[in-house]
């Protein structure tokens, strides 16, 4: 961990943690709402005691940033095991957006299904043309008979791709909803983060409560990434991951004004800046005020 930058965070949050009446220069996990000393959280960290982390939102593995700190428990509570999902599910897109010809490049191990027989293949696109490379990891006599049945594939024959290892959807969701609250409580702070509607999201992020009533996604416009979207009317704010829009409760309305089409909802709102670091902006604007 870098101590200037962690630093820099945990002073960014106790200054904004002041705008709801807590001043003792503390810095509070934004999920589970624990709050540390400097000393504790971060200088003179003591075994089997709790402390805090710098969070990558979303994951490092899918090109996040570290913008927040929250405590060892809840990192570990919702981060490690999610991480290999993550990656396998980026393949998948990837791979996907190779084979319908948007992207070359090298896309790794899938298992091509020709003839009922399964072979391991490498997969890339090169100026514009789908490569599978059949690896030499197959079963010989699986190789002798797919050759024949290659030699003799036409027009209207399917084969099937797939990845070697799928993942697993709900490690995705709470992953999802995880990097879509702590880029809101980095970009807006504590005054949205611990509002009381954000509860049962801060929960369900740490496994203590279902996630699945509050998992949605939405279409997100592709030429816009690097941005959280907030739409006050609706009561939602949403920020994209990977391919598509993950979207949030927004303290200030009911959730009922959603737009649903089909399981994805169309919203629309004020797109703002991707968090730096913890800009807690809600909470410096409450502070002037006072
Ligand atoms: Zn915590």
């Amino acid at each position: 961990m870098k101590k200037a930058r962690a630093k820099a965070i945990f002073n960014a949050g106790s200054r904004a943690i002041e705008c709801l009446g807590i001043n003792d220069g503390k810095y509070y996990c934004p999920i589970c709402g624990e709050g540390f000393t400097l000393e504790a959280g971060l200088l003179n960290r003591k075994p089997n005691t709790n402390w805090l982390t710098e969070e990558d939102v979303p994951p490092k593995s899918v090109g996040g940033k570290v913008v927040i700190l929250t405590c060892r428990l809840c990192n570990n509570s919702a981060g490690h095991n999610y991480e290999f999902d993550l990656v396998r599910r980026r393949n998948m897109v990837e791979q996907a957006k190779c084979l319908v010809g948007q992207q070359d490049g090298e896309f790794g191990h899938v298992i091509f299904k020709v003839g009922g027989l399964s072979l391991n293949a490498n997969l890339s696109r090169r100026n514009g043309i789908t490569h599978f490379d059949i690896s030499d990891k197959n079963n010989l006599s699986h190789l002798e008979v797919s050759k024949d049945t290659l030699s003799e594939f036409q027009d209207g024959d399917t084969l099937s791709i797939s990845p070697p290892k799928g993942y697993q959807k709900e490690n995705i969701e709470k992953a999802d909803l995880k990097s879509a609250f702590l880029a809101v409580a980095a970009k807006f702070g504590y005054s949205i983060a611990f509002d009381s509607r954000m509860i049962p999201l801060r929960k369900a992020i740490i496994g203590r409560a279902d996630h699945k009533d509050l998992i949605h996604y939405m279409d997100f416009p592709p030429e816009i990434s690097d941005k959280i979207l907030v739409d006050e009317e609706a009561g939602v704010a949403a920020m994209k991951i990977e391919d598509r829009g993950v979207v949030i409760p927004w303290p200030s309305h009911p959730l009922s004004n959603f737009r649903k089409r089909g399981d994805w909802l169309e919203i629309r709102g004020a797109l703002v800046e991707f968090p730096t670091g913890f800009e807690a902006l809600v909470d410096r604007s409450r502070l002037k005020k006072t």
